[in-house]
């Protein structure tokens, strides 16, 4: 039996608050319409949380902040987040050694493992320069209506050679894209590469949770209700998994595309990625740099101390070392991660603590070409939808996506006139 829950009838009801439900609900409240927002979880940032484990600060699955993000830079307040930078570039554990590589139009002079003989042969340092001077000086409304394809053919198309391509690029983008065979679209990686070369990678000194912490902090008391699942959506509005209903003029859907796909039937979702990341503890950091550490034989996705980069990460003066994996390593591959990272590392892990390990099911969602890079929100009468999975797998897809929610459901409403 449904009951009436107090204070229920409002103009909006979001459902969902990762950073794009929390976006939505921002502008919708800046617009002045009343909004609640509804949270299955205990607190905000889905994607985006980040816990305590044993004194170590965890994020669900290892990501880093991107300060170039526009919707970022518009919403967030980034010297609250006490913000430390990782290296520009990454380091490749290549078979013969480390090789360090800096985008070689942001830092010449500390791109020497690009030169001839080392990581890149004197053609691909070339290409990657024009395609990084490109991607950062063309418009983005240019990179975003060019035509699409795969980043793997992206990559052909730029003259770089199939050597650089599995040396690095491909180890390097599999972390970014959460798939190994670079068919994601090349309109999405011209955007990452553009934000990657003009901002800066970085972690807040609370976690990436502290990012939609701080959305969520700026909502007015009332809007933000966690705890609260949606168990369906009704004619009027929406049934609590509680029993509850509350009614509203519009719904938006800000869950996740799995949660979207179930709320919404008949609505087209795409395939999900799934990573898990390994927490490790060591007594002493096996690395003594922020830096992003890929592997050319793709044993793991990435692997960074994350020390180097927040040393408040851990309560106890250990060093917490992160480790991305693509799906969801049995116990053998698990095994073979951590030789892996004996080796890369050139340090024996048989001690190392396995502190936390996180596996995240639809951390991203397929972006295979062609790839429209925002869809509209709509999808009947009241109802919207809004995520990256609506626009792109990022940070700034879901809160781009959020926001054009926002602007969508006003322009209906002011259409209706007053309730
Ligand atoms: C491991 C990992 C690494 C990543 N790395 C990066 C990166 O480096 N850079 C980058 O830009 N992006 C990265 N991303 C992607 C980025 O985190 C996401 O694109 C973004 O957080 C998605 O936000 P969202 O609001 O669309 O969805 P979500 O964060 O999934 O939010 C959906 C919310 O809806 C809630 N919900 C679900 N069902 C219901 C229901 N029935 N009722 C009420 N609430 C419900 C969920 O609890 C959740 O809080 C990464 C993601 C992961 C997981």
């Amino acid at each position: 039996m449904m009951r009436k829950t107090d204070g229920a009838t409002g103009d909006v009801v979001v459902v969902g608050a990762g950073v794009s439900g929390l976006a939505c609900a921002a502008d919708l409240v800046d617009a002045g319409v009343s909004v609640r927002l509804l949270e299955a979880d205990d607190a905000v940032g889905g994607r985006m949380r980040t816990d305590s484990v044993a004194g170590f600060t965890v994020d669900r699955g290892f990501q880093v902040f991107n300060t170039a993000y526009p919707q970022v830079k518009r919403r967030v307040d980034l010297r609250a987040l006490r913000l430390r930078p990782f290296t520009p570039g990454v380091l490749v554990h290549t078979d013969d050694g480390p090789r360090r590589f800096t985008d070689p139009t942001r830092r010449l002079r500390e791109s020497g493992d690009l030169l001839p003989g080392r990581l890149a042969s004197a053609r691909d340092l070339a290409a990657l320069g024009v395609l990084s001077a490109r991607d950062t000086l063309l418009p983005a409304s240019r990179l975003r209506t060019r035509p699409d394809a795969t980043t793997l053919t992206a990559l052909s198309d730029a003259a770089l050679s199939p050597e650089l391509v599995e040396t690095l690029l491909r180890p390097f983008l599999s972390g970014v894209f959460l798939e190994e065979d670079l068919e994601t679209s090349a309109r999405f990686f011209h955007l990452v590469w553009r934000t990657m070369v003009r901002g800066t990678l970085c972690l807040p000194a609370g976690g990436i949770g502290a990012a939609p912490a701080q959305l969520a902090s700026r909502l007015p008391a009332g809007v933000l209700r966690t705890g609260s699942p949606v168990a369906s959506l009704t004619t009027d509005g929406v049934a609590l998994a509680d029993g509850g209903e509350l009614t509203a003029r519009a719904v938006v859907v800000a869950t996740g595309q799995s949660a979207a796909g179930r709320l919404l039937p008949g609505l087209d979702v795409p395939p999900g990625r799934t990573v898990t990341t390994l927490y490790h503890a060591a007594e002493r950091s096996p690395l003594a740099e922020p830096t992003l550490v890929v592997d050319a034989r793709r044993r793991f996705l990435n692997t960074c101390v994350l020390t180097e980069v927040q040393r408040g990460y851990s309560g106890d003066g250990r060093a917490l070392v992160s480790t991305s994996v693509l799906g969801s390593p049995g116990p053998e591959q698990e095994a073979a991660v951590r030789e892996a990272l004996g080796e890369v590392y050139g340090t024996d892990t048989g001690a190392w603590e396995a502190v936390h390990r996180v596996t995240v099911h639809d951390a991203l969602p397929a972006m295979l070409p062609p790839l429209t890079l925002s869809r509209t929100t709509r999808c009947a009468p009241g109802r919207y939808v809004c995520g990256d999975h609506r626009a792109t797998g990022s940070v700034q897809g879901a809160l781009a996506s959020g926001a054009r929610a926002a602007r969508e459901v006003l322009a209906d409403l002011d259409r209706s006139g007053p309730s």
